[in-house]
């Protein structure tokens, strides 16, 4: 319809008119004799009644408060079509967007948001009460299935976190939390300022009922996104003019931290939907980018952080979780044996990805922690874990798909022998199997390993683990074990694989030359508790012909080495370019969740029928399956593997020109995101106490590794696989900085 008609039924003598930017109509602004007004033409009739109310209220309100809200000019117009009109007086004024956010005017923000909450708190609204729109935050969770137009999974899995994290800590407390009318979108393109003061609030489009302190993290939301460089700091002056007019109470003050994201969250999956409809106007895209980053950044910041923040601001009570009372329990009630990392231990209380939080406010950047695969707290694995919780949880003596679906998706992605799935809950359990079916199928009873090789904590997993039975409290080698040395080309007895090969096949034909028969021959493909050491190339294809010559089986244990963090490969035996006779597997395999399994083929798991049952209660359980088969979908949905590879190669890389620099750095080794670090003194001699002190010292900086090796030497680094490039610049950077403090 032409903007001649529209004016029509009003009495303005126009002068000049020009299209705006509008969401839900189609928006002029008119310069008339009388004044400058917008006119705003609704295309949608069912609309009438909410814009009508939302006339009224302005109207009443604009008497309430100082500063400028479009309150009617003229009465509604209704159009033949059902289409109607509307104009309102045009706001003069700069845009916050484009001011200079001051302290003083983001207090003076806060201080009208409060005003306008207090003008209109006696006033209620029908239309507006019953409205159901996707911006509205107690909706939150109706753009849920927007997440499907989001593009790249990994930024799907940002927004899935914080949809739960609503689901979770927002949704039960939503009705209880004090209501009030809200404008639903204080973004900083729809408030006018002048200096220090703000001059009117517009677009009034999003009116809803919804709890308060929405208002106020809609507004928090956009200060925060326009300001990466303080963002809480900024943030806090709008929370504090509001707070001196309305005051906040802690509840509502510690729900900030979960919707301000989510707030976010709706605009990037409304974007995603526009952008999958093809509809690309800037208007609708102007806040994307800034809001993936922010997303992105939120991750890292430890909930007990913003709250203690924030608290305080206000002036509000907030007591940090008590380490000392916790420590002291747990010291009352664990064994010795029970090992806390660090001289003083962290106490964690959260997680997200590849952060880790603490009780004091502090986040981690967990470098270390190779069990959650895909990350703390992934969503779709929490997602799986509670839906599956809550339709099935039985034992493998019945049927359920999760068991099939769990060992297809496994066998998948292993080469077509190693084709008979047994789970179990441990790597100890399932190295534990691995052996019982060795010997079941060689009808032998020793077993060949790797010196300061670990595989388990029951009596058989110490027993083949060199690294507890030689260790501290350890009892020494069981008879029947045949210990070979690890082949590590760094530090160990031969520089090359062929001379380590020989070893190995000669003190084999030696037991062999006695009678000592071995079952088999269990290694990792890279010797973790041996301090990262790769087995060198060639290792393993000439030990295995060797073994099968002699119906020795070959059992690899993949528990470290599984699953895509390799990089260049899936598994660790691809590398080597052998197949192994049994597989172990197990950390990673359930992101947390304690999943493990063996893998063998047909005749190793026919001889391991020999008429007892294998059962394990837990062991293939519908939840471990289900959430064993998202781990395995998650790998391949976000490129984790590739990831592995292309981080872990530039970490290397950094870490190797690190190296240079200094000679402490004796070794750096690894493959993927499973990489060591070697410390040496000036004589190449293992560096045990620099290592720790490195381990400690880059804790202090905020980021976890560990230590291990024979010699305790080694600094360990492999975290989830979500571990990005920037992550890895950082941890280096600190690494560096840390020798250079430690070794001035
Ligand atoms: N094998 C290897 C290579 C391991 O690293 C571990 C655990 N560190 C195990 C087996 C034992 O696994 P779990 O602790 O799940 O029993």
């Amino acid at each position: 319809m032409d903007i001649a008609a529209l004016l029509l039924p009003y009495d303005l003598t126009v002068s000049t008119v020009s299209r705006l930017d509008g969401y839900a109509s189609i928006n002029y602004k008119l310069t008339t004799a009388e004044g400058t007004f917008v006119l705003k033409h609704y295309q949608d009739p069912s609309e009438y009644d909410l814009i009508r109310a939302e006339d009224l209220l302005l109207s009443q309100v604009k008497h309430l408060v100082a500063f400028a809200v479009p309150g009617a000019a003229f009465p509604l117009q209704k159009l033949e079509d059902g289409t109607f009109t509307r104009v309102i007086p045009f706001i003069k004024g700069q845009l916050l967007a484009d001011a200079n956010r001051s302290d003083a005017l983001l207090f003076n923000l806060g201080g009208c948001i409060a005003r306008l909450h207090l003008a209109w708190q006696e006033m209620r609204s029908a239309p507006v009460e019953a409205r159901k729109l996707f911006w509205d935050m107690e909706y939150t969770l109706l753009n849920l299935p927007k997440m499907g137009f989001i593009t790249d999974p990994r930024d799907r899995k940002l927004v899935h976190y914080f949809y739960d994290l609503f689901a979770h800590h927002i949704l039960p407390r939503q009705n209880g939390l004090r209501h009030s009318l809200l404008h639903g979108d204080l973004n900083d393109n729809n408030i006018l300022v002048e200096g220090d003061l703000v001059t009117g609030f517009i677009d009034f489009g999003d009116l809803t009922y919804s709890p308060l302190i929405y208002e106020v993290a809609i507004a928090l939301a956009y200060i925060i996104l326009a300001e990466p460089e303080q963002p809480f700091e900024k943030a806090a002056h709008v929370l504090k003019g509001f707070h001196q007019q309305v005051p906040l109470t802690r509840e509502e003050v510690q729900l900030l931290y979960y919707l301000i994201p989510a707030r976010l969250c709706v605009s990037v999956c409304n974007s995603a939907e526009a952008k999958s409809r093809g509809v690309d106007t800037e208007y609708i895209l102007i806040s994307e980018r800034p809001a993936w980053n922010f997303l992105q950044r939120w991750i890292s910041i430890n909930p007990l952080w913003l709250n203690h923040f924030f608290c305080q601001q206000l002036g509000l009570p907030f007591e940090f979780p008590d380490i000392d009372q916790l420590l002291a329990q747990r010291t009352r009630l664990a064994g010795k044996s029970l090992g806390l990392s660090y001289t003083s231990p962290i106490y964690l209380t959260g997680g997200a990805f590849q952060y880790l939080y603490d009780q004091t406010g502090n986040t981690y950047l967990d470098a270390y922690n190779n069990i959650p695969q895909v990350g703390h707290a992934h969503p779709r694995t929490v997602q799986c874990l509670s839906n599956q919780v809550r339709t099935l949880n039985t034992n493998t003596r019945y049927l359920y798909l999760e068991w099939v679906r769990c060992a297809e998706m496994l066998t998948e992605r292993l080469p077509t022998q190693l084709c008979k799935v047994f789970f179990v809950n441990s790597g100890s359990a399932a190295s534990d199997v691995a052996i019982r079916m060795a010997r079941l199928h060689t009808e032998r009873h020793s077993i060949a390993i790797l010196e300061h090789g670990y595989h388990g904590n029951s009596i058989s997993g110490i027993d083949i683990s060199s690294y507890k039975f030689d260790g501290k409290g350890g009892p020494g080698k069981p008879d029947h074990i045949i210990s070979l040395p690890l082949p590590n080309l760094y530090r160990g007895k031969f520089s090359n694989a062929q001379a380590y090969v020989d070893d190995a096949i000669q003190t084999l034909s030696h037991e062999i030359g006695q009678g000592n028969y071995p079952a088999a021959f269990i290694a990792e493909p890279i010797s973790g508790c041996g301090g990262q050491v790769p087995l060198p190339p060639g290792y393993l294809p000439q030990l295995q012909a060797f073994l099968e010559q002699h119906r020795v089986l070959t059992i690899l244990d993949e528990v470290q080495t599984g699953f895509g963090r390799l990089g260049s490969h899936y598994w660790g035996f691809e590398m080597q370019g052998v197949v192994p006779d049994i597989l172990v597997l197990g950390k990673p395999m359930g992101n947390g969740h304690p999943v493990a399994a063996v893998v063998t083929t047909e005749a190793i798991a026919d001889s391991f029928a020999n008429g007892m049952e294998f059962f394990s209660s837990f062991g293939g359980n519908p939840v471990s399956c289900a959430v064993a088969s998202e781990v395995m979908a998650i790998i391949s949905d976000e490129g984790l593997q590739e990831n592995a590879k292309v981080v872990g190669a530039y970490l290397l890389d950094k870490l190797r020109a690190l190296q240079s620099l200094h000679p402490q750095i004796g070794d750096v080794r690894g493959q993927g995101l499973f990489i060591g670090v070697e410390f040496v003194n000036l004589e190449g001699h293992p560096h045990a106490r620099l290592a720790e002190e490195v381990k400690e010292a880059m804790k202090a900086r905020f980021i976890l590794l560990g230590t291990d090796g024979p010699d305790q030497n080694v600094i360990k680094i492999k975290p989830p696989l979500c571990f990005n490039t920037a992550n890895a610049t950082h941890l280096v950077e600190q690494l560096g900085q840390v020798l250079r403090e430690l070794n001035p």
